[in-house]
Parts: C-alpha cells; structure tokens; sequence
C-alpha cells in the first residue's frame, strides 16, 4: 500500500500570489485538503479534481469541527495511504495550532513535513507599508495573541510586560480586547503617544487600515467600524508608514468591477484590473464554443488558394480559423500568397502567434473602418475574399464589401451562446453586494445581460453599478437595450477599458463606499 503523509502547509493571508510554489505543488498532488475559514476558495485552483476537500474551519453560526476531530480526519486519511494537504492560513507554526497537529501525528506514527507561510503580521505590515524594523527606532519585533486559545477568551499574555519591553509589537487576534490591551501597554510604560495601526482583511481588496496613537487607536477602530480578522501593531516604526500604504492606494483599490467576457477569454482583462487594486467578479455573460459547417470549411479549403484577402473579425475567428486549417493541412504554405486583415491590435496579435503577418489593421477597430482601410488601398473589384466569422457577426464587412463588388465568402467557425447565470455563484454575490462598474465588451454580452436581467437585479442596498463599455458598437448595443452607457473607452482595447475605469473612479470626488 501507499504510505500516507501529511503535509502541514501555510496559505498566506488570503491573496493566492503569496502561496508559495512548494504549497501549490503540493496541493496540485494531494489527495486530500483539510483546509480553515481564511484560506480564500480560489487557492484550491491547482487541486485535482479527484482531490477530497474537507473544509474544517467555521460557518456562519456553527463552531469550526474541535481540534481532535481534526486531527482524527488528519490521522486517519494519511494512515489509509493519502497524500493529505493540511492548509492553513497564514504560517502553521503561528498561532496555527501546528504544533499539537504534529505531535498527534508522531503519536500515531505518520510521517509530516511543513511548508511555511506568509504570516498575518509580515503580510499585513508590508501592504500596510509599516516597516516592522528600523535602525533608528525599532530592533525587536515581537508577535503576540490577544487570546492565547481561540476558543477561550481568556488573557494570558501579560502585556504590560511587553509595554515595558518596546519595539514593534504585533498582535493577532486582538480585536475583541483592544482597548484593554492599550490601557495595559500603556499601564507597563508605553507612552500614549506611540504610534498605533490596525491593518484588517490584509492582502484582500477588501483590506482596511487605520493609524492613530496608542491612546486614541481603540477609538479611533470603533469608528471605523472594524473588526476580526486583523492585526494591532504597536511601535515607532508604525510612524514610517506613509498613507494608506501602497497597496490600498492603487487606483482601483475597493472598487468591485464585473468582468462579463467568455471565460477564456475573461483572464486577460481580469489581471490587468486586479493589477490595479480592483476586486473583479467574473460573470461570463457569453461562452464561445468552436463549431463550423463541414461543408463550408470543404468548399473554402478546397480553394485557399485563390482568395486575395483572408478577413479576421475577432481572436476567436483567429482560433477557430487555424485549428480547422491545420487540421486539414500540414504547412501553413497551404494558405497560398493571400494577404491579411484584422479588425484590431488584439486579433492581428493572434495571427501574428502563427508567425504570419498582417497587412492591415485599421485605425478604429470596426467592420465599417476595416473595408475602408481596405478599399483606400485598392479597388476591390472582382477580388477574391474570405471574411471568418462567428454565427453573431454584423455581416457589415460581407455587406460593404460586396457593394465594393468584391466577391465575398464567409465562414462561421464559432459560436457565441449565451450562458445562464441563475446559480453562477458570482451572480449570487453580484445580486448580494452589487458592483462599482459592469464592463462589456461586445453587443453578445450585452443582449445576454438584458434578456436575464430578471435574476441579475442587485438586491436593496447593493452597490449599483455603471456601465462601461469597449467602443461604440457595444455601446450602441447598449443604447438599443435601454442601458445608460456611463464610460466609454475612448480606445477600444482592454487597456482603454482600465484607462477608462481608472479615470472615472479617481476623479470621483466622493468615493462611494
Ligand atoms: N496562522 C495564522 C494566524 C492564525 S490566528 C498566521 O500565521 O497568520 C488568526 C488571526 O490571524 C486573526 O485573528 C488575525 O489577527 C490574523 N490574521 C489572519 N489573516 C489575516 C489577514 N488577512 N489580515 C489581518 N489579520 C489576519
């Protein structure tokens, strides 16, 4: 039999870009993942899809499973011959309860090893941009827990010892006892006027910080309205911070803004907001599934060679287009001398990944700017054209074309459907919680938002979106919809959309909350 193990792992404090290659490439392995409440759902990514997942940490009104039930699940999976992933937030060897897990482990003869993490305290300083040492004022840093035992709320650290110790002191799980805590450093000698910071939800888009001295912090934190989980930090070094601190000052920080792009296609947008200090909810409006007629596919192949201009109107015509030719041909010669177009930047980059060059790509990525690019060339008369398309196409390039009497042949290799977003999970939140923008990025979307608008309604109390779109076609699709169209790029890219969404929201004078 497999010998079981277990691997005691540490997820960071929430943002999966601080799971360490060792941690995912353990979970990509394991098959099982005992995992707590603040390990975000999105670091189980690169789990098998065989991989059983016991989540063990605290809901909403119940208690998290006891600690020796835990560790019967650990114990007894391993011992069975899994590879068994324990997942915990943070660092497991702080304030992690790690070391009662190994000791049951030794106990029972399974064999474990410990892959450390970012804990809360370095995570929380270092977006809160609060350096935890200093050469002038701060050589010790200390990490201590308001209530040594979760489940209890008793205090066993005496902080008035650690009032009288200095340096920086960071303390989890403090919330509850805050002002407590302050009288008591300040009771061992601290000065009222340290400087003080509470850094909650560190690394999250939902992270929240505030600064004041130690004698006004517990204050200052009520009227912030913040709670669990976060970490107090206490100390002059507190005082080098600058701001809000990098991470919540990037421009898009807070703001919740929905991507509604075909899945495999959402990424792309997805990041460069997130990079930005967006909280991106991925609503796929449309989903994009190849599919072609084999009798036109025949028909064109059968004939590459004499057609003049090859048309892409999108990234998807693109990778439908060549999966089909090399399908059916072995060396891209087979494409004969044509030239090529491409609507935009984004398409002529996708032909451009098959080592093909394009010969024109419009100033305005449109159908209507595309044929007349085109026809400012040359006459069009009597040429030969293939324009690939979807099955939602407008039709204008064949239309205009054809009035240029070109000879025009269309092939549809996809499909764009609709999806049904009534149980999506992020529909659910968006309904909840609402958004601070929808993007759109084609009229398809856009037609799918309208027709289920019914069970896309935000609930009361929600954040109420505006509408941004990617250029004028999708905006007229809009406008035909009924739907305001508050931004629009003013360059039709992903990076308009960010650039349009970056301007609109720091130029805001007041900040929606
Ligand atoms: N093993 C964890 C700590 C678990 S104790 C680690 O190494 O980080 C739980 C406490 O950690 C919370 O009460 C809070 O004080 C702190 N914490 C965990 N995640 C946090 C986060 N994202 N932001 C702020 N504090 C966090």
């Amino acid at each position: 039999m497999k010998k079981g193990i277990v691997y005691l792992v540490g997820a960071g404090p929430g943002d999966p870009g601080l799971l360490s290659r060792r941690a995912d490439d353990l979970l990509a392995a394991a098959d099982v993942v005992v995992y707590d409440y603040l390990v975000s759902e999105s670091l189980l990514n690169s789990c098998r899809e065989d991989c059983e997942r016991i989540y063990v940490g605290k809901q909403p009104g119940f208690h998290a499973k006891p600690q020796e039930e835990i560790e019967d699940i650990l114990s007894a999976r391993a011992g069975a011959g899994n590879t068994v992933v324990r997942l915990k937030g943070g660092d497991p060897f702080v304030f992690g309860r790690g070391g009662e897990e190994i000791r049951r482990l030794t106990e029972d003869g399974i064999p474990f090893e410990v892959v450390p993490g970012v804990t809360a305290a370095l995570a929380a300083a270092a977006y809160a941009g609060i350096p935890l040492t200093h050469r002038e004022c701060s050589s010790t840093v200390t990490f201590l827990t308001g209530h040594e035992d979760p489940e209890k709320s008793r205090m066993r650290v005496n902080f008035r010892d650690f009032g009288r110790i200095g340096g920086t002191l960071c303390i989890y799980m403090g919330m509850g006892h805050l002002r407590f805590i302050t009288d008591e450093l300040m009771a061992g000698g601290l000065a009222p006027e340290t400087p003080a910071a509470v850094v909650q939800w560190a690394t999250l888009p939902k992270q929240r910080s505030v600064s004041a001295t130690l004698g006004q912090i517990a204050e200052a934190v009520e009227g912030a309205g913040m709670g669990a989980p976060a970490i107090i930090f206490v100390g002059d070094t507190v005082a080098e911070s600058r701001g809000p601190g990098w991470f919540q000052d990037r421009p898009l920080f807070g703001r919740r803004i929905v991507v509604t792009r075909n899945p495999s296609q959402a990424r792309a947008l997805t990041e460069r907001l997130e990079a930005r200090g967006a909280e991106v909810l991925e609503m796929p409006l449309v989903q994009v599934q190849h599919s072609a007629d084999s009798e036109i596919v025949d028909d064109v192949f059968a004939e590459i060679g004499s057609y003049e201009w090859l048309i892409f109107s999108s990234v998807n015509g693109v990778k439908g287009f060549f999966d089909l030719f090399f399908r059916k041909f072995e060396d891209i010669r087979s494409l004969g001398f044509l030239r090529i177009a491409a609507v935009g930047s984004a398409t002529a980059t996708a032909v451009e990944e098959h080592r093909l060059k394009v010969d024109l790509v419009p100033v305005n990525a449109d159908g209507e700017s595309l044929v007349e690019a085109l026809l400012n060339q040359q006459t069009m008369d009597n040429s030969k054209v293939l324009v690939v398309t979807g099955n939602l196409g407008r039709g204008i390039i064949e239309e205009r074309l054809e009035e240029a009497q070109a000879i025009v042949d269309v092939m549809p290799v996809y499909r764009t459907e609709r999806t049904d977003l009534g149980t999506h999970p992020s529909a659910s939140v968006f309904r909840r919680s609402g958004a601070d923008a929808i993007t759109f990025t084609s009229p398809s979307a856009v037609r799918s938002f309208v027709a289920q608008a019914g069970s896309l309604q935000p609930e009361s109390g929600a954040r109420t979106p505006i509408t941004c779109s990617i250029g004028p076609v999708t905006s007229a699709a809009m406008r035909e919809a009924g739907m305001p169209v508050d931004v629009e790029a003013s360059q039709q890219s992903l990076d308009g959309i960010v650039k349009a969404l970056v301007n609109t929201f720091t130029n805001e004078s007041t900040g929606r909350s």
